[in-house]
């Protein structure tokens, strides 16, 4: 038997296709279009108006993909969540469930673990196992979608792995996830966080989507740069703000800028200066976080007066920064930090 089709990957057109290949009607694809996406059907089973023998030459031919919680934790601070998923191979992925004022973020990971090797992140810590597919893109929302019975009004993928790293299969997680035929989750809902892989930004800007792009800069200048993030010894701060701007013309998309604050490593007076020289003219928001500490690393967090006083440096530049809300660090909500737990008590 061959590899069986993984069908929550495959989009209207190629479903329909796929149908009417196994000698069925057409319009038994928007019906299973519908169940999978709209309705987020987990089995077979649940598609009450596909006919028993479909079903059986389904699940014959077809893989439907559906992550497996396998643990979560609940933050006692706020409504945070996060989810650890297992998929069909064994392997294990991070999802965030956050509750906010205008509605339930979720974010998702691209990838098990990740290569891009950033200092002060644990997703990276052992390198990248595989990408993901969309389908365990899209189950990632799907699933926390219905355990927890809310409606999920935005996406950032910015959990563990690159998504850039994985650029067809983002891509097309982003699409399905917009179908209007399916799960119709608007592209203005949706963020992808890259650490700066130029040439898939300007990809990216050529694809004629919506979405928003934040970017990982995390040091005001080339040198501090390559020391927190490898990929800075491929790419410039320039190369890479060059390809944001791009982003933008293109796209009409605001920019934003992460910025982990590290304790005397990034947070002086001279980094928010150099930074707000970096940005003046991109018409960026700055979202300062402290650095979540991990125990693999010294790295230690800029304490709350210092990115009070970064942001308001900024600001004086005409900068727009906000102070990111630390959502669910009593459970070990930087990325890639549950993941490692789990494994390593395994
Ligand atoms: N690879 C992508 C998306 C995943 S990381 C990227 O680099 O953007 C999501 C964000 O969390 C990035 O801005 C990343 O730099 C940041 N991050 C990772 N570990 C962190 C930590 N320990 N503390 C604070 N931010 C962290």
């Amino acid at each position: 038997m061959g590899e069986r089709t993984d069908i929550k990957s495959l989009n209207l057109d190629e479903l329909t296709g796929f149908v009417k290949e196994m000698g069925e009607q057409g319009y038994r694809a928007k019906q299973l279009y519908e169940w999978m996406h709209v309705r987020m059907a987990r089995s077979y089973e649940e598609m009450t108006n596909i006919p028993k023998s479909l079903k059986e030459k389904l699940s014959e031919k077809c893989e439907l993909v559906t992550l497996r919680s396998v643990a979560v934790q609940e933050s006692a601070v706020d409504e945070t969540k996060k989810f650890l998923f297992a998929l069909g191979d064994g392997n294990v992925i991070e999802s965030v469930f956050m509750k906010y004022r205008f509605g339930v973020s979720v974010c998702i990971s691209s990838q098990v673990g990740c290569r891009m090797g950033c200092r002060f992140c644990a997703s990276t810590l052992d390198g990248v196992v595989r990408s993901l597919t969309p389908s365990e893109m899209l189950d990632q929302v799907y699933s926390i979608s219905r355990i927890t019975g809310q409606k999920v009004s935005r996406v950032v993928v910015m959990g563990s792995g690159e998504p850039l790293d994985n650029y067809d299969n983002l891509v097309k997680f982003i699409s399905l996830l917009s179908d209007e035929n399916g799960h119709n989750l608007s592209q203005r809902s949706i963020t992808v966080s890259t650490c700066g892989i130029v040439p898939n930004i300007y990809r990216l800007a050529d694809e004629g989507l919506a979405i928003n792009l934040a970017l990982s800069l995390h040091a005001s200048n080339d040198e501090k740069r390559k020391e927190l993030m490898p990929v800075a010894n491929t790419y410039t701060i320039s190369e890479v703000l060059d390809a944001c701007r791009t982003y933008f013309d293109k796209t009409g998309r605001q920019l934003t800028f992460e910025y982990s604050l590290v304790s005397g490593v990034n947070d002086t007076d001279e980094d928010a200066r150099e930074l707000s020289s970096l940005l003046k003219d991109l018409n960026a928001v700055v979202n300062l976080i402290p650095v979540n500490p991990i125990k693999e690393r010294a790295y230690k967090p800029t304490d709350r007066t210092g990115a009070l006083k970064f942001k308001s440096k900024l600001e004086k530049n005409h900068i727009n920064a906000t102070i990111r809300r630390e959502m669910g660090r009593d459970i070990d909500a930087a990325c890639g930090q549950l993941r490692k737990r789990f494994m390593e008590s395994e």
